[in-house]
C-alpha cells in the first residue's frame, strides 16, 4: 500500500530531545517517579488549590496527561474522603474503568476492591472500605436512584467529558441540579482537549484548568487512493511498517471485537506464515468484552527485539493510554449507533469517525517520541468527507431507558431538563409512548407501579418488561436465563477459521423450534447441566468467558426479583409460555413475511433476518428481534417466531386486530413449542 506524507501534527516537542522510552523508563523507575513524571504532576498544588476555591472545575488536558489516575489519588491524599466520603469518576466505557481503577490500586499500593474499587454493570468490584470508585457514567446515573443528593460523595469527578455519550450528558443535567443545593460537592468534569468551552458555559461559567501536554510531532500520511478492504489493508499495512520502520510499538483502530478477533488471527497466521524472516510481532486485541487478563496484557512492555501491536476499538482513542506507540494505523472507521424517531429503529453502523477523532487517534502516536499516523484514507477524504465532531449521542440514540430513568427521579418536565444539546423532540416524544405502550407509565405521563418496577432493573425497558411479563406466564427460570444470555449477545458461538465446518455443526446442534432465544436458553441449560464446565464448553464451540459472565448476570437479576416482586418459577419446558413473556417486552420490534420479504409490523420498514439465525432458513410469518444491525441490509439479531394473536393478548392497546390480519394466511405449522426430550 503506498502512503504520501501529507501533513504534520504539531507538537510542543523537539523530534529530537524525545526522553527514551518510557516503557523501559517505567520498568526501571518506581512506580511513584512514574507518577512524578506525569504532566499533571508539576500542577499538582495549583490543581488542588483551584478546587479547594471553586465547586466546579473543568480540567483540560491531553490524553495521558494523567487525569483520570492522578487527580482521584491527589484528592485523597489530600482529605476528601475523610470521614467514610467518596469519590466518584465516571467513566464511558467498562474496560476503561476497570483497568484504570486495577491500575490506581496498584499505585496506591492496595488491594482492588479495598479503598480503591470499579462498579461497573453486573460487577462491583467495590466494598465498605472503597473510598475511590472508578464506574461507569451509567452506574453513577443508577447511584441517583438510591441517592438523589449523593450526599456520600465529596466529590464527583466526570471524566472523558467531550465523549458526550448519553449518560454523560444526562449526568450533567443531574450533578449541576445537585451542586446547587450541596455547595460543599466537589465538580469535576475532565475532558481531552475538546469542547471545554462548552462545559464552562453549561457550569455557569466555571473556570477551566489547562494541564500543558507533553506531545511530540506526528507525520500524517494518506493513502493515494482509497482502500476498498480497509481490514485487508489494516494488515498488510501493520507487516509493512513492522519490515520497514525502526522500533516502536503500532496501535491499530478497528471498530470492534468480530473485526479486531479477525484482524489478529490475519497478522498472526501471516507472522507464522514469515518465520524467523521478520521480527518478533506481539498482536494484543483490546475491546469492550475482552476478559481482564488479557486486558492487563496491552500494558506490558515489550520485550527488546520485538515490536507490539495493539488492535483496539475506539477505546484506545482517549481512555486508555499504552506507553511506547510511535505508529498509528487508522483506517478511519467506528461504529456508531444511529436512531431514527420517525421509524423508531435504532441500529449500530460502522461510520466514517470525524476529523476531532482522526486526530485524536493520530496524537496516540506522539506521545513518547515524534510518531506517524498512517490513514487508510484519502487526504481528499478527510477534508472533504469527514464531520467536523462527531455528533453527541443524545441525539442518536433512543431514550426509552434514560426517560424512565428521569421520571423515577422525578423529573417531570423532560422538555424542560437542563440539557447540553438537548435530544430530538420527537425521540423524546416517541420515548415517551413507548414507555406508556410498556405501560411504564400511565395516560398522565406518570411513573405506574410497574413503571418504578422497570426503573428497578439494570437493563432496558424492553427486556426489563419481559422479566416482570415472566410472572404473569410462570416462566422466570428462563426468562432470567435469556435475559443474562442476551445481555451477553454475539459471543458465545466460538468459530475458528481452521474449525469452521465443526464450529457450525456443533451450534446448529442448539437450534429449537421457535428461534435464537430458544437457542441461547438451551446452550445456557445444558451447560448448567455440564456443571457449567469449561471442556463442555471447549467441545461443543461454546465460549466459556461468555457463559461465565452469563451467570453471573443471571445470578444478579435473579437476586432483584424479589424487589420487583417476581417469583422464581419455571415453565417446565412448555416454551410457548417464554415466547409470549419476550414478546410482552418486544412487541415493539415485530417484522411479519410479505410477498417482498420481511417488513415491520408498524412501520413497513424492509428488514431481513441475520444469516446467523436459526430461522434464517425457516423464515416463519411472524417474528420479533432483540435488534437491528445495519451492516450491508438491516439485519435482525436474535429473532424469535411468533404468533399475531399473541400481540393482541401482550399489548391490546398497541395492535388492533385490523393490522395483524394476513389475508394469505395459511394455518401455522404446529412443530413449534415442543421440549428437547420431545424432539429426540
Ligand atoms: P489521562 O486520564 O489524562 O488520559 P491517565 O491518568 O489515564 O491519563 O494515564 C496516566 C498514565 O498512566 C499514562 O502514562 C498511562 O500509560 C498510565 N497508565 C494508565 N493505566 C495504566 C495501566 N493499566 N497500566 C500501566 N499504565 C497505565
Ligand atoms: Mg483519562
Amino acid at each position: 500500500i503506498e502512503f504520501v506524507r501529507a501533513a504534520q501534527l504539531q507538537g510542543d516537542e523537539e523530534p529530537s530531545s524525545g526522553p527514551p522510552l518510557s516503557a523501559q523508563a517505567q520498568q526501571k523507575e518506581s512506580i511513584q517517579a512514574v507518577r512524578r513524571s506525569l504532566p499533571v504532576f508539576p500542577f499538582r498544588e495549583e490543581l488542588l488549590t483551584a478546587i479547594a476555591n471553586h465547586q466546579v472545575l473543568i480540567i483540560e488536558g491531553e490524553t495521558g496527561s494523567g487525569k483520570t489516575t492522578q487527580i482521584p489519588q491527589y484528592l485523597f491524599e489530600e482529605g476528601y474522603t475523610k470521614k467514610g466520603m467518596k469519590i466518584a469518576c465516571t467513566q464511558p466505557r467498562r474496560v476503561a474503568a476497570m483497568s484504570v481503577a486495577a491500575r490506581v490500586a496498584r499505585e496506591m499500593g492496595v488491594k482492588l476492591g479495598n479503598e480503591v474499587g470499579y462498579s461497573i454493570r453486573f460487577e462491583d468490584c467495590t466494598s465498605e472500605r472503597t473510598v475511590l470508585r472508578y464506574m461507569t457514567d451509567g452506574m453513577l446515573l443508577r447511584e441517583f436512584l438510591s441517592e438523589p443528593d449523593l450526599a456520600s460523595y465529596s466529590v464527583v469527578m466526570v471524566d472523558e467529558a467531550h465523549e458526550r455519550t448519553l449518560h454523560t450528558d444526562i449526568l450533567f443535567g443531574l450533578i449541576k441540579d445537585v451542586a446547587r443545593f450541596r455547595p460543599e460537592l466537589k465538580v469535576l468534569v475532565a475532558s481531552a482537549t475538546l469542547d471545554t468551552a462548552r462545559f464552562s458555559a453549561f457550569f455557569d461559567d466555571a473556570p477551566v484548568f489547562r494541564i500543558p501536554g507533553r506531545r511530540f510531532p506526528v507525520d500524517i500520511f494518506y493513502t493515494k487512493a482509497p482502500e476498498a478492504d480497509y481490514l485487508e489493508a489494516c494488515v498488510v499495512s501493520v507487516l509493512q511498517i513492522h519490515v520497514t520502520q525502526p522500533p516502536g510499538d503500532i496501535l491499530v483502530f478497528l471498530t470492534g471485537q468480530e473485526e479486531i478477533e479477525a484482524a489478529c488471527e490475519m497478522l498472526q497466521d501471516r507472522c507464522r506464515r514469515l518465520g524467523s524472516k521478520i521480527r518478533e510481532l506481539l498482536v494484543l486485541p483490546i475491546y469492550a468484552n475482552l476478559p481482564s487478563d488479557m486486558q492487563a496484557r496491552i500494558f506490558q512492555p515489550t520485550p527488546p527485539g520485538a515490536r507490539k501491536v495493539v488492535v483496539a476499538t475506539n477505546i484506545a482513542e482517549t481512555s486508555l493510554t499504552i506507553e511506547g506507540i510511535i505508529y498509528v494505523l487508522d483506517p478511519g472507521f467506528c461504529k456508531q449507533k444511529s436512531y431514527n424517531p420517525r421509524t423508531g429503529m435504532e441500529s449500530l453502523t460502522v461510520t466514517p469517525c470525524s476529523k476531532a477523532s482522526a486526530n485524536q487517534r493520530a496524537g496516540r502516536a506522539g506521545r513518547v517520541a515524534a510518531g506517524k499516523c498512517f490513514r487508510l484514507y484519502t487526504a481528499w477524504a478527510y477534508q472533504h468527507e469527514l464531520e467536523e465532531t462527531t455528533v453527541p449521542e443524545i441525539q442518536r440514540t433512543s431514550l426509552g431507558n434514560v426517560v424512565l430513568l428521569l421520571k423515577s427521579l422525578g423529573i417531570h418536565d423532560l422538555m424542560h431538563f437542563d440539557f447540553l444539546d438537548p435530544p430530538p423532540y420527537e425521540t423524546l416524544l416517541l420515548a415517551l409512548e413507548q414507555l406508556y405502550a410498556l405501560g411504564a407509565l400511565n395516560h398522565l405521563g406518570e411513573l405506574t407501579t410497574s413503571g418504578r418496577k422497570m426503573a428497578e432493573l439494570p437493563v432496558d425497558p424492553m427486556l426489563s418488561k419481559m422479566i416482570l411479563a415472566s410472572e404473569k406466564y410462570s416462566c422466570s427460570e428462563e426468562i432470567l436465563t435469556v435475559a443474562a444470555m442476551l445481555s451477553v449477545n454475539n459471543s458465545i458461538f466460538y468459530r475458528p477459521k481452521d474449525k469452521v465446518v465443526h464450529a457450525d455443526n456443533a451450534r446448529v446442534n442448539f437450534f429449537l423450534p421457535g428461534g435464537d432465544h430458544l437457542v441461547l436458553l438451551n446452550v445456557y441449560t445444558q451447560w448448567a447441566e455440564s456443571g457449567y464446565s469449561s471442556q463442555w464448553c471447549y467441545e461443543n464451540f461454546v465460549q466459556f468467558r461468555s457463559m461465565r459472565r452469563a451467570r453471573d448476570v443471571r445470578e444478579q437479576l435473579e437476586g432483584l426479583l424479589e424487589r420487583v416482586e417476581v417469583g422464581l418459577t419455571s415453565c417446565q419446558g412448555d416454551y410457548v409460555r417464554v415466547r409470549k413473556a419476550i414478546t410482552s417486552g418486544y412487541f415493539y420490534h415485530t417484522a411479519r413475511l410479505t410477498r417482498s420479504g420481511y417488513r415491520t409490523v408498524k412501520q413497513q420498514q424492509t428488514v431481513f433476518i441475520h444469516p446467523n439465525s436459526s430461522l434464517f432458513e425457516q423464515q416463519p410469518r411472524w417474528l420479533l428481534y432483540h435488534e437491528l444491525v445495519l451492516t450491508t441490509k438491516e439485519f435482525m439479531r436474535q429473532v424469535l417466531e411468533i404468533e399475531s394473536s399473541w400481540l393482541l393478548e401482550v399489548a391490546p392497546h398497541y395492535y388492533k386486530a385490523k393490522e395483524l390480519e394476513d389475508p394469505h394466511a395459511k394455518k401455522m405449522p404446529k412443530k413449534v413449542g415442543k421440549t428437547r426430550e420431545e424432539l429426540g
